[in-house]
């Protein structure tokens, strides 16, 4: 039988539909929903017939096949909801994971907002008109020392913002060892040049100098941008021109100057030991033009682009009208809001990514003792240890500056590291762990205390079950 001829083996929509399995679900999933998925699917089986696929089949298991997978997707699509994941991977801004968790204020901010009306763009008293962003913008000005401030919806909007509403004029200079990817598809290079045709890379990708920006500026540049390179580093013959050399240049020649310094950085870590990174306040004080940040990476709050600095040009970057389409959200700005309040008080504590960021090795080693002890009374032989290790900060920022942390190390046979770590993925909520070899490594420094005892319960239940299977 050719494969064209099995085509005519396909069923129908209609016996599709009113099959005794299926029919049900318009319950779950209405009508028009079901048939959607029905014809989905079969027309995805009509493809890879035509593509000679699907072979070694006759009719009836072609059936059953379609059926299943039309429930399959069925259930996929009316159960859709977002999974509660417990992140002990130590990594605390976990892009693929949502990166910040929000302090308790900002959940109840959310909460207000997404409730009922709020003042969002009114002023109550006059009954007129207002900026959506009055109240962070201020915050973000007085808590980072600049004129003003505006937020987007995340800082490449941010950065496209920027880059749209002041590289028009001559083009964008930047360094091409600047150029980076850095997680989650942020592509700098397609970035700017989806906001701007002239993008003047200048440089090399281990060295530019400042002659190199002063040639782009004599090119008619009418921004410098500098942007933090994030989770990559350029080592041995490098040479990059500083921020403040920058700062001169933009002065004496008119150009403003942009640093993307991406993770957001409110709070000097340095001073509880936490080195290796410029805090925004610090950076403002260079005299740079403009400042952009994420507000969901090491600030702690909800996802979303700041940019400080200027007042003047800020007003320019407002007045750009893509900024409408960048605008962010009332959820957002609710909890964005809250942080910052938090910073302005000095609830440094409340906020989780801080938290996480300074928690000490000590306790996060009592809680992994804790831990470990519930795990030895279920499995009195386990090869379990707690060691030394690292915690990542991630989003980009301190790549080179780990946090010392304890690991729970559990020791299994060939294979059933990855094999567990799969399992425990799929319990719920689920649990993510790191997988080094063939050991299996926690790390509680992402894990909030109360979830502790979760860990135990999942791990007991996964082990017990998955070393059996063995
Ligand atoms: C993370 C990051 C971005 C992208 O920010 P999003 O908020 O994810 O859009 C841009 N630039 C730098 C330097 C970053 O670290």
């Amino acid at each position: 039988m050719t494969n064209i001829n099995f085509l005519k083996e396909l069923p129908s929509i209609d016996s599709i539909m009113e099959d005794g399995t299926v029919f049900p679900s318009i319950n779950i999933l209405s009508r028009k929903g079901v048939l959607r998925i029905a014809r989905e699917v079969v027309d995805g089986y009509r493809e890879r017939i035509r593509a000679g696929k699907e072979q070694g089949l006759d009719g009836e298991s072609l059936r059953k096949r379609i059926l299943n997978d039309v429930k399959g997707e069925i259930e996929k699509v009316a159960l859709s909801k977002q999974r509660r994941v417990i992140n002990a991977t130590g990594v605390i801004l976990h892009t693929n994971l949502g990166r910040s968790l929000l302090s308790e204020k900002c959940c109840e901010a959310i909460q207000q907002a997404a409730r009922g009306y709020v003042d969002l763009e009114l002023e109550i008293e006059s009954a007129r008109r207002c900026d959506r962003t009055r109240s962070v913008r201020r915050l973000l000005a007085l808590l980072t020392g600049s004129e003003d401030a505006l937020v987007v919806n995340n800082n490449a909007a941010a950065v496209l913002l920027a880059v749209h509403t002041l590289g028009a004029k001559g083009g964008v200079a930047v360094s091409r060892g600047e150029l980076v990817e850095i997680g989650g598809s942020f592509r700098l290079p397609e970035i700017l040049s989806s906001a701007v045709d002239n993008v003047m890379e200048i440089g090399t990708t281990n060295k530019t100098h400042i002659e190199d920006y002063e040639q782009a500026v004599e090119m008619g540049a009418s921004l410098i941008l500098k942007v933090h390179t994030s989770n990559y580093r350029i080592v041995g013959f490098t040479g990059e021109v500083s921020l403040s050399e920058l700062v001169e240049l933009g002065r004496d020649k008119g150009v403003p100057v942009m640093y993307d310094q991406g993770s957001g950085i409110l709070f000097p870590f340095d001073t509880v030991g936490v080195e290796g990174e410029e805090n925004i306040e610090d950076i403002v004080k260079t005299g740079v033009d403009l400042v952009s940040f994420s507000t969901d990476k090491v600030l702690g709050g909800p996802q979303g682009g700041a940019i400080v600095g200027r007042g003047d040009i800020i007003s320019r970057l407002k007045r750009n009208h893509i900024s409408r389409a960048l605008r962010m959200g009332k959820l957002n700005l609710a909890a964005l809001e809250q942080v910052l309040i938090q910073y302005w008080k000095g609830e440094f504590n409340e906020i989780p990514t801080y938290r996480m960021i300074t928690t000490d090795y000590d306790s996060l080693h009592e809680r992994a003792e804790k831990v470990v002890s519930g795990l030895r009374k279920k499995f009195k032989t386990l090869d379990v240890n707690i060691v030394k290790g690292e915690s990542a900060i991630g989003g980009g920022s301190y790549p080179t500056n780990p946090l010392p942390s304890p690991l729970i190390e559990i020791n299994l046979g060939e294979k059933v590291a990855t094999g567990l770590s799969r399992r425990l993925r799929t319990i719920d909520p689920a649990l993510m762990v790191r997988v080094k070899g063939d050991a299996v490594l926690l790390d509680l420094r992402t894990v909030s205390e109360e979830d502790d005892i979760y860990i135990v319960k999942a791990m007991i239940m996964s082990m017990d079950e998955f070393i059996r299977r063995e």
